[in-house]
C-alpha cells in the first residue's frame, strides 16, 4: 500500500511543525508497514517570493494528484502590504475552493494532562470529546448579492439542497464511528435559510436511523459548549455559525498550539494545524508541534481509514504530556520545557512504546 502526500509547509513555524509531523508520519508508515510518498511544494509568502504568486498552478496540480494534502501555515509581516489577492492568506481561500473542501472538521478533545490549563472547571471539562463540522464553501461568506454603500450594507445567506445534503451525510457517517449523536445547529426561529437547513438534515437523517439527531439554536449551542461540553458528539453547522463555534470549542480544550483540523471534499482533503505562522517565534525552536502531529493523525483516520494509526498517535501525544513534556506555550511549573524537536522525539518514542505494548497486549495509557 502506498499513499501520495503533498506537503505545503508554507511560512514561519509552518516549516518547523510540518517537519515534526512528517517525522511522525514516517514512523507510522514504518510501524504499520505501508509507504508514504512525499512531494513538497511552496505556498504563501515563500511562493510569492519565488513566483510572485502565493499559489501557483503547479502547486495546485500536485494537490490534485495527491491522496492527501498537509499544510503548515502561511503569512508574515514581510508580505502584509501586498495587494489582497497576492497575500499569503489569499492562497488558503483559493486552495480550499479549488479542491472543493466543503467540510471543515475541528475536534474538541481534552488531554487529561492539560485539563488544569483550561479556563473551564475540571469537572465540566473531563471526558469532553466532540467534533465541529463546519460547512466551508457556501453560506453567507459566499452568497450574492453582497456589498455596502453610504446608507446600508448587505450580505446573503443561501444554501442549496445539495450543499446541505452532502455535509449532513458526512456528519451522520462520522457519528456512526463515534457515539452516534449529531446536533444540527441553526437559527430556524428567525432565518428561513435555517428552516430549510433543518428540513434537509431531517430528510438525510432517514437514511441513518441508528444515529440520534437533535436540533439546537446557535445561541443556545454557544452557551451549552461552555456549560456542559460533554453532551456533544458531532456538531453539524453552517459556515458562519461554525466559524464562531469551532473557535469556542477549540479554546475550551487548550492552547492554539494544540488544535488540529481537517478540510474534506468529495475528492480531496487537506490537514493543517489551526494556528498561523507565528512570526514572533519562527526559527527559535519554540513552536508546539502537537497541533500539526494531531492533524497528521486526522489524515490517517479520514483519508486512509487507518483509525488504529490515528489512535496510537493520539495516545502517544497523551502519554508525552502525561510524562510532563511541554513546549513554552503550554508550560506550567514542575514540567519539562522542551523544544519543537525534543517534543517530537518524545512523541515518536512514546508512539513506538505504545505500538509495541499493543503488539504484546500490555497497553495502558
Ligand atoms: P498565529 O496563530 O500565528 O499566532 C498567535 C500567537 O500564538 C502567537 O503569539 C504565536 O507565537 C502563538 N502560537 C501560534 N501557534 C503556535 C504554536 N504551534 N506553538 C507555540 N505558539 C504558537 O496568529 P497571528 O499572529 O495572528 O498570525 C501570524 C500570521 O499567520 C499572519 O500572517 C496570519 O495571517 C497568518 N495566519 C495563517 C493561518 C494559516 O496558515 N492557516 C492561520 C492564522 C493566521
Amino acid at each position: 500500500m502506498s499513499y501520495k502526500v503533498v506537503l505545503l509547509p508554507g511560512d514561519g513555524i509552518g516549516l518547523e511543525v510540518t517537519n515534526a509531523a512528517v517525522r511522525v508520519m514516517k514512523t507510522v508508515a514504518e510501524s504499520f508497514n505501508f509507504e508514504l510518498e512525499f512531494k513538497t511544494e511552496l505556498i504563501g509568502g515563500c511562493s510569492y517570493d519565488k513566483y510572485q504568486s502565493p499559489l501557483t498552478d503547479e502547486t495546485l496540480q500536485s494537490c490534485y494528484d495527491s491522496d492527501a494534502v498537509f499544510l503548515g501555515a502561511v503569512g508574515g509581516t514581510k508580505w502584509e502590504s501586498l495587494q489582497h489577492n497576492l497575500k499569503p492568506e489569499a492562497a488558503l481561500l483559493k486552495l480550499r475552493k479549488a479542491l472543493g473542501l466543503y467540510t471543515n472538521i475541528r475536534p474538541a478533545k481534552i488531554y487529561n494532562a492539560l485539563i488544569d490549563s483550561s479556563t473551564l472547571k475540571k469537572e465540566v471539562l473531563q471526558g469532553t470529546d466532540f467534533v465541529v463540522l463546519r460547512e466551508l464553501t457556501g453560506g453567507i461568506y459566499f452568497g450574492n448579492p453582497r456589498g455596502f454603500d453610504n446608507e446600508r450594507g448587505w450580505n446573503t445567506m443561501e444554501y442549496s439542497k445539495e450543499e446541505v445534503e452532502r455535509i449532513a451525510r458526512m456528519a451522520f457517517k462520522l457519528a456512526r464511528g463515534r457515539r452516534k449523536k449529531v446536533t444540527s445547529v441553526d437559527k430556524a426561529n428567525v432565518l428561513e435559510v435555517s428552516q430549510f437547513w433543518r428540513n434537509i438534515v431531517h430528510e438525510v437523517h432517514k437514511d441513518f436511523p441508528d444515529v440520534e439527531l437533535n436540533d439546537m439554536y446557535v445561541d443556545n449551542t454557544a452557551m451549552q459548549i461552555v456549560r456542559n461540553p460533554k453532551q456533544f458528539d458531532v456538531i453539524l453547522t453552517s459556515n458562519l455559525f461554525g466559524d464562531i463555534l469551532s473557535d469556542i470549542a477549540g479554546m475550551i480544550t487548550g492552547s492554539l498550539g494544540m488544535l488540529p483540523s481537517a478540510s474534506i471534499g468529495s475528492k480531496y482533503s487537506l490537514y493543517e494545524p489551526v494556528h498561523g505562522s507565528a512570526p514572533d517565534i519562527a526559527g527559535t525552536g519554540k513552536a508546539n508541534p502537537l497541533a500539526a502531529i494531531s492533524s497528521a493523525a486526522m489524515m490517517f483516520n479520514y483519508s486512509f481509514q487507518m483509525q488504529k494509526a490515528a489512535e496510537v498517535i493520539e495516545s502517544a501525544i497523551e502519554r508525552t504530556l502525561a510524562k510532563g513534556f511541554r513546549t513554552a506555550d503550554i508550560f506550567s511549573d514542575g514540567c519539562k520545557l522542551v523544544s519543537t524537536e525534543k517534543m517530537t522525539d518524545a512523541v515518536i518514542e512514546n508512539f513506538n512504546e505504545i505500538f509495541h505494548e499493543q503488539a504484546l497486549g500490555v497497553f495502558t495509557l
